[in-house]
């Protein structure tokens, strides 16, 4: 391996339940933490289609009682946070209280975020405890227990100690962090993403293999991530282009969600690169969602650190091909164009101004790429690259 090995620390959420239909186990699981589930919920289209209402019953049955506490469809920002901690801290937390997050990488990094603040209350803001913002105040106290149900497969966010949070004014996107805010129970069901759109299937789908791919090569590697990095690319395969094209296809929406499980187990246990790096920024000065940021990055991301990690993108190579390749030389070949077909297949852009980036903001987005994942990236990319690279994509 290209790095120190041992000693090595790993996270996990203390219990996984994977399987189609296994939403209908929802009520005892949700019970084994807890017996009032405050519910912060990620989809319109969740209520509409009926799906919501199913786990609230559920719940009913196995004596949970839920509570509505927010519903989010962006990307959460510091208000978002600030409110439901209020509304939370409002409605008197209780012995036996959970949140339940059921929805996409957002509603679960709300609930994450507001599980941690309702127990630590020694701000009003979420801003005080980012990373590089505010007061540097830490997560302390145990947050409230977590179950969480990811409908999308995508960010990982069911398996990860983090939360994004976003702001505009000023710009910023950053994390809250604590070993104790991974969920404690998170319960996949793939079957709930299949009424998820093309769009938001390719985005997150993309995301999770961006995430598998840094978390992979990155600089700060951990051998079990890296196991289950490898493993997820393995299965992702052609997965993500099939539930594209058929949303309905059970064996893609399987693997995917269980790639997008294994991308979260991973990432939070080593470290990520550029693409997330650039996407942060790409996020809140032109409000590109996480997962198309991502995948717009990741080919020129694979290409700027391939020169570093050779042996690493050889094994990419023959994780997402099926197959051997004649020299490590064309296997390292193979990851960069398969994901690039890939990007092409599900409708990725290839250009930064086709997302709206416009010249005169490349600065703002060089200096806002640095953080958290930027520091695992293989290589140092130094501003000059970082502009050269960003307005090559113009
Ligand atoms: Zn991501």
């Amino acid at each position: 391996m290209h790095q120190a090995y041992f000693p090595y620390d790993f996270l996990s959420p203390r219990r996984i339940v994977f399987g189609w239909g296994r939403r209908a186990e929802i009520g005892p699981l949700a019970r084994s933490l807890g017996r009032r589930a405050f519910v912060v919920c990620g989809s319109r289209t969740l209520e509409r289609s009926g799906a919501l209402g199913e786990l609230l019953g559920l719940l009913a049955r196995a004596d949970v009682e839920a509570r509505p506490l927010a519903t989010i469809t962006r990307e959460p920002e510091v208000d978002d946070v600030d409110r439901a901690v209020a509304a939370l801290r409002q409605a008197g937390v209780a012995e036996g209280d959970l949140l339940l997050a059921i929805g996409g990488g957002s509603a679960i990094d709300l609930a994450k975020a507001v599980a941690a603040l309702v127990q630590n209350p020694q701000s009003d803001t979420v801003r005080d405890y980012l990373e590089g913002v505010g007061r540097g105040l830490k997560i302390e106290r145990p947050p409230l227990p977590l179950m969480a149900v990811p409908t999308t497969a995508g960010t990982g966010s069911e398996a990860t100690k983090n939360a994004v949070i976003s702001c505009y004014d000023p710009p910023f996107k950053k994390s809250l962090r604590s070993d104790q805010m991974i969920p404690a129970i998170v319960l996949v069901d793939p079957e709930l993403a299949v009424s998820v759109p093309p769009e938001v299937t390719a985005w997150t789908g993309m995301d999770a293999i961006t995430q598998l791919i840094e978390a992979y090569i990155t600089r700060k590697p951990n051998p079990v991530a890296q196991a289950l990095a490898i493993s997820g690319l393995e299965i992702t395969g052609d997965a993500i282009v099939e539930a594209y094209r058929d949303g309905s296809s059970r064996d893609a929406r399987q693997r995917m969600a269980h790639a997008a499980l294994l991308s979260g187990m991973a990432l939070a246990n080593s470290g990520l690169g550029m693409a997330h790096g650039v996407a942060a920024a790409l996020g809140v000065h032109c409000r590109v969602p996480h997962g198309l940021a991502c995948a717009v990055m990741l080919p020129v991301a694979m290409r700027v650190n391939r020169p570093v990690r050779e042996a690493q993108f050889a094994r990419i190579g023959r994780a997402l091909s099926g197959r051997r390749w004649p020299s490590q030389r064309a296997a390292a070949e193979v990851a960069v164009e398969r994901v690039e077909e890939m990007c092409q297949a599900v409708g990725v852009p290839r250009w930064l101004s086709e997302i709206g980036v416009r010249r005169e903001q490349i600065p703002a987005l060089v200096a806002g790429s640095r953080g958290n994942s930027m520091n695992g990236n293989p290589r140092d990319l130094s501003d000059e690259l970082m502009t050269a690279l960003l307005e090559e994509m113009l």
